[in-house]
């Protein structure tokens, strides 16, 4: 069976990059029925936090990418990782080395003059018993080293990048599997070490995961080997640059998924977006497609090995497919929130949901984040302040008069469009003025600006709120 997992570190909040590592073994497991699974891997427990994990989490469950077993916590494995290091021990495939760090610092200055490039020169793979005796005499702890050897060839089939090969000397020497410890301890067991254990322990069938790790995949495979076990698939997907063409990373800005949130990007744009970096669709579904259309067609065939450079436009287009494509009520459910932390909505006849709803079928074509709907409402909400243009229509004599005419023939009880329309004619028609002059001025009253919305669904959407009249007299 198909068996997959997502594998974060709870170091820091949910990045893009692990979200779009999230999202295409997420597809990948959909797509063949298999499942999707979670391992929060949390051994280094200087850096992980509990915060963080729950940032992960309810990133993963808001981008919709849910996953099918309780996930598992590294830091409760560590027992069978310690068994499989007494085991690689036992086996000779594993060895104690006391390299105090002066001595790693003086090797690494020797490569450095010999112009080579640094890697561990297995200084103590073959200790005899009496100079291990002698070091651990000394008071000397221990790192625990797998051994590496320089003549392995290693290969495996990536199901994106194809026919992989690796030389073991490429490896940079024996690797440390657990931390330094009493030579009669074990310490801290180390990433590839317990990646590998628990990989095999829940089972996974293919790791998917950013091709910064190929390297890692080499040195894993020569431990599946060692350990017995039987290595899963590997698929390396490219990496996510950039502007610049360089990996994404902190240093360009927004690069969590709650940053993107906050920003107002809906999850359907963002795992939609995701998908695509990387990922070709195949003809028929377009670029904008839900998750679940995704998963029906997905195929590392059509992941591409370049890396996939970020760009905000795509993006910003796909958010606004959502917006555009949501229902006034669905579009209200989303807006609703960000309006309430604002106090808006709460009370009168704002608080209305029928009010709001047409609120958002007016202002929905124009949305391309969901803070736009937080903008674009908040003249609706609130009377806002007058800009230069508007004031300067307000101090018009013919407008002047033409607002007055309107304001005169305000109805207080409810106003429909086509009496709002005859008003408006009969208005201007009493002032002697255009239609045109009229509405612009009736604009820059209710609005304080000459740009917005639909002015007639405008002025009636505040005419339900009783704010129009208040408005016009203002401005006269
Ligand atoms: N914790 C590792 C990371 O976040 C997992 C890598 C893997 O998928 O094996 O990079």
């Amino acid at each position: 069976p198909v068996r997959v997992r997502l594998a974060p570190s709870p170091t820091g909040t949910l990045h893009i990059g692990t979200a779009r590592t999230a999202v295409f073994n997420w597809l990948f497991a959909r797509h063949l029925g298999g499942a999707f699974l979670l391992r929060i891997e949390d051994t280094d427990r200087e850096r992980s936090k509990a915060e963080y994990t729950e940032n992960i989490l309810d990133g993963l469950r808001w981008l919709g990418l849910t996953w099918d077993e309780e996930p598992v916590v590294q830091s409760q494995r560590i027992a069978a990782h310690r068994t499989a290091i007494e085991q690689l021990l036992a086996s000779g495939h594993a060895y104690r080395c006391f390299a105090s760090d002066a001595e790693l610092a003086a090797m690494r200055e020797r490569q450095q003059a010999e112009g080579r490039a640094p890697r561990y020169d297995n200084l103590h793979r073959d200790l005899t018993a009496e100079q291990q005796q002698a070091y651990i005499d000394e008071g000397r702890e221990a790192v625990i080293r797998f051994r590496i050897d320089d003549g392995a060839t290693i290969t495996w089939n990536d199901l994106v990048r194809g026919e992989m090969r690796w030389a073991g000397s490429d490896l940079g020497g024996d690797m440390v599997i657990a931390r330094r410890a009493p030579a009669d301890a074990i310490g801290d067991p180390l990433y590839n070490l317990v990646v590998v254990v628990d990989d095999a322990a829940m089972a996974i069938s293919h790791v998917i995961r950013g091709e910064d790790h190929i390297a890692n995949t080499g040195k894993q495979l020569l431990l599946y080997a060692a350990l017995g076990l039987t290595p899963p698939h590997f698929a390396h997907t490219p990496l996510i640059l950039n502007q610049e063409g360089r990996k994404l990373s902190k240093r360009d800005g927004v690069t969590s998924v709650g940053d993107f949130r906050a920003m107002g990007y809906t999850a359907e744009a963002l795992v939609n977006y995701m998908t695509l970096l990387g990922w070709s669709p195949p003809e028929g579904i377009g670029e904008r497609f839900s998750l679940d259309q995704a998963a029906a067609v997905f195929s590392f065939e059509r992941v591409n090995r370049a890396g996939a450079r970020f760009d905000w436009d795509k993006l910003n287009w796909l958010n606004a497919q959502v917006l555009h494509g949501l229902a006034a009520g669905e579009l209200r459910q989303r807006l609703l929130p960000l309006w309430q932390a604002r106090g808006w909505a709460d009370d009168g006849p704002a608080a209305d949901a029928g009010w709001q709803e047409d609120l958002c079928t007016l202002l929905g074509p124009s949305l391309s984040l969901l803070a736009d709907g937080v903008d674009q409402a908040a003249p609706f909400f609130a009377t806002p302040e007058p800009d230069e243009a508007a004031l300067a229509l307000r101090a018009d004599a013919a407008t002047r008069a033409a607002l007055t005419a309107l304001l005169e023939q305000l109805p207080e009880g409810p106003l429909d469009a086509d009496t709002a329309q005859a008003l408006l004619g009969a208005a201007a028609t009493a002032a002697g003025v255009k239609k045109g002059v009229l509405m612009k001025g009736l604009r820059a009253a209710l609005l304080g600006s000459l740009k917005g919305p639909d002015l007639l669904t405008t002025w009636l959407l505040l005419h339900r709120l009783g704010s129009d009249r208040g408005r016009i007299a203002t401005a006269l």
